[in-house]
């Protein structure tokens, strides 16, 4: 059917006031879109020990991400609660309705990246969750929150200027026990490895994957309240002595899983 006939049969006018229905139709939306924006722009809400702020979010996403993350937050806070392993101060929860707006906020070059922690703030990219199912949106939500909030608590502790922090296969590995994200299995570690533990702020793949191998391991060798106690400890301790410790704990690990690694250096 020749395309302009059926729009006309459907809606029963002449081509000029098509038009000018088209461009009164595109006014409309365009002004109730940038109404929107702006409304949603300015979006916070605050509830114990977290403030929500919307960035660029629609309408029908805040409806669907603000309970879900304000439920997901308390859920993540009383969890680590019982643990220890919770930020102390409020934090403020930046949820991105956009790529554009996630990257300059956190000032991330990469689409890689859906979560982002620094002191106090965790930002949060929507649009990875929207392709999830309901349940697993729930279940990825409430885990990045988890995980950002295990990275603010390791911010909280090494303040201090100079210091360097903590390994970053510590907090990667903490924050990814502590989330119960899946396990990802060994591949080839180098033999330098525990010695070349990079900064948090350069954390490489494998820290995460190695990581999250050694704490758990840590935890089932000693205890996850060990873990916290000896996290909790170095607050207090100098830097130099913390890096030594870390890195014996991550060669007894190494050394207990020669047989399952493949050092290549
Ligand atoms: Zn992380």
């Amino acid at each position: 059917m020749d395309p302009y006939r059926s729009y006309q049969a459907r809606f029963g006018c002449r081509p000029r006031s098509t038009v000018a229905l088209f461009i009164v139709l595109s006014w409309a939306l365009f002004a109730n879109s940038a109404c929107h924006k702006q409304r949603t722009r300015s979006f916070s809400h605050s509830g114990p020990g977290v403030t929500l702020q919307l960035q660029s979010v629609s309408d029908s996403e805040s409806l669907l991400f603000v309970p879900i993350v304000l439920v997901s937050f308390q859920q993540s806070l009383d969890s680590l609660n019982k643990d220890s392993f919770a930020p102390r101060g409020k934090t403020l929860v930046v949820l991105h309705g956009d790529a554009r707006s996630f990257m300059q906020s956190t000032n991330t070059q990469t689409l890689n990246i859906r979560s982002y922690a620094r002191p106090g703030r965790i930002d949060i990219l929507s649009t990875y969750f929207m392709g999830l199912e309901s349940r697993e949106r729930s279940r990825e939500i409430l885990a990045t929150l988890t995980h950002e909030m295990v990275h603010l608590y390791m911010m909280e502790k090494r303040e201090e200027p100079g210091f360097v922090g903590f390994p970053a296969w510590l907090h990667e590995g903490l924050a990814r026990t502590m989330a119960k994200q899946p396990i990802v299995p060994l591949s080839p570690i180098r033999k330098t490895f525990c010695q070349e533990a990079t900064p948090w702020k350069r954390a490489r793949t494998i820290d995460y994957s190695v990581g999250h191998q050694i704490v758990e391991w840590i935890v089932q060798r000693y205890s996850l309240a060990s873990l916290q106690r000896q996290i909790q400890k170095q607050a207090f301790e100098k830097p130099e002595n913390a890096r030594v410790f870390w890195q014996h704990l991550c060669q007894e690990f190494l050394d207990a899983h020669k047989t399952s690694s493949t050092p290549t250096s």
